[in-house]
């Protein structure tokens, strides 16, 4: 049976490169990343098979500009695609948003920022020099951000430093949830860039750089066996006096920081695997009650309360579809105020309503359906994880659209 796209390209005027894109991904996932992701999961293993795939599919260069020999897929583009990974494979679609993201950030969205021309071509030297790897070798980068600390919320500058040396920086310092540890070529971290020891950390001096996963005083340590997103194998990773060669920056000093208070979108590529999921939960409850699930043959679709529930699924869905395709569609540097506050409630959509249709569909289903052996009960503990992840947590969306709904830029209720 041929599997509908989550956007139809017509319905939603997708320019032919995405149309292009998401049939070959959800291809590619549906064919073969659904069927392994029930292992993957129970042995909380990460799906190295899925990147050859993903590699043979060429697919690991999408956001590698097309001057540069990639896909040049645009934000939108990127996360219209991996929607239809994570419809199949949450794990999969969540990792490679780490690996994708080191090529997005210094392909379309530093393409879209000014910067003078000596930047600029220092620029495009380092993010060549990755691009060929990824293209040339199939290396595969992680994005370890997270501290347990506020650096990753953007509240403070991160705790791991990079300190200047002679041809290139002395990492130091400790990640946790680092997805893909253990597994990346090379570790895209985010660390304080220091020009001599004891200098003040400051945000502004953030520093984005490839940490080589073979280099001496490199360590994945601590277990990973979570509730959900087990494959992700986000284990803690430590930086012990890592000698890092200049070449490995993946954007010149003070850009990152520059960039990541320009392009709030950025930080909404952690939803595709969340939409995915969500149209994954529907699509099971629809078969489950038409009877097209192998296993449980039994139609249950005649019951009026059973069509109401579906009836209440299709609603969600649509509104998450909707308010998710207009926030990616006006994704832009320095949005204003309407365009970031519809970013953050759309963040908090997908996340909270991919576990809110996940709960329906496990209660509308019923007791058969949450065996392991189907993908329910796997979508609903993934689910769970996306409203959590940082610096955009549902928390936290809703905390920035309360101040900015009540307060106008400078004002205070100070007397
Ligand atoms: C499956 C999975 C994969 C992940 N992969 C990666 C990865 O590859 N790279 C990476 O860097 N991180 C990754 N993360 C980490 C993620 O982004 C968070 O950093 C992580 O969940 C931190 O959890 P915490 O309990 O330390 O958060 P805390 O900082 O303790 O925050 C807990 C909650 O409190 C709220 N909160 C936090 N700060 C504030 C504040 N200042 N004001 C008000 N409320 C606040 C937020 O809602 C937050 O959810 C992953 C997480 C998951 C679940």
């Amino acid at each position: 049976m041929t599997i509908q796209p989550i956007f139809d390209p017509d319905a939603w005027n997708l320019t032919t490169k995405q149309a292009e894109l998401n049939t070959r991904v959800r291809q590619v996932a549906s064919e073969k990343f659904a069927a392994r992701a029930a292992g993957y999961d129970r042995d909380a293993t990460f799906p190295t098979e899925n990147y050859r795939d993903l590699a043979d599919a060429g697919l690991l260069g999408i956001c590698i500009p097309e001057s540069e020999g990639g896909i040049g897929a645009d934000l939108k583009t990127y996360m219209l695609a991996a929607s239809e990974l994570g419809r199949f494979c949450g794990a999969t679609a969540l990792t490679f948003n780490m690996h994708v993201s080191s090529c997005l950030w210094t392909g379309d969205l530093l393409d879209g920022l000014e910067m003078d021309d000596a930047t600029r071509r220092r620029h495009h030297a380092m993010r060549r020099f990755h691009y060929r790897r990824i293209l040339d070798d199939g290396a595969v980068y992680a994005q370890p951000f997270s501290e347990g600390n506020a650096a990753a919320a953007g509240f403070k500058a991160f705790g791991t430093t990079a300190l200047r040396v002679d041809g290139g920086w002395r990492v130091n310092g400790r990640k946790i949830f680092a997805s893909l540890a253990g597994h990346a070529d090379y570790y895209g971290t985010l660390c304080t860039a220091l020009r001599k020891p004891g200098d003040r950390h400051l945000r502004r001096n953030t520093m984005y750089i490839a940490v080589p996963a073979d280099a001496d005083g490199v360590r994945v340590e601590g277990t990973w066996d979570t509730m959900g997103m087990r494959a992700t194998v986000s284990r803690n990773l430590v930086f012990d006096d890592v000698f890092v060669p200049e070449s490995e920056q993946l954007m010149p000093e003070g850009v990152y920081a520059a960039a990541a208070s320009r392009w709030p979108h950025m930080f909404m590529t952690l939803t595709p695997t969340y939409m995915g999921i969500a149209q994954a939960c529907y699509d099971f409850t629809v078969a489950y009650l038409r009877g097209e699930i192998p296993g449980v043959p039994v139609k249950r679709r005649m019951y009026p309360t059973k069509q109401i529930a579906v009836a209440e699924m299709h609603v969600k869905l649509e509104q998450t579809k909707a308010i998710w395709f207009q926030a990616i569609s006006e994704a832009r540097p320095d949005p204003d105020k309407p365009r970031l506050m519809r970013a953050w409630a759309a963040q908090h959509t997908v996340m909270e309503n991919a576990n809110t249709l996940a709960q329906t569909a496990i209660r509308t289903c019923g007791g058969q359906s949450i065996m392991c052996a189907l993908p329910l009960e796997r979508l609903y503990r993934d689910s769970r994880c996306g409203s959590l992840m940082l610096p955009w947590t549902a928390e936290l969306c809703l905390d920035m659209l309360g101040k900015a709904a009540l307060y106008e830029s400078g004002e205070t209720d100070d007397p």
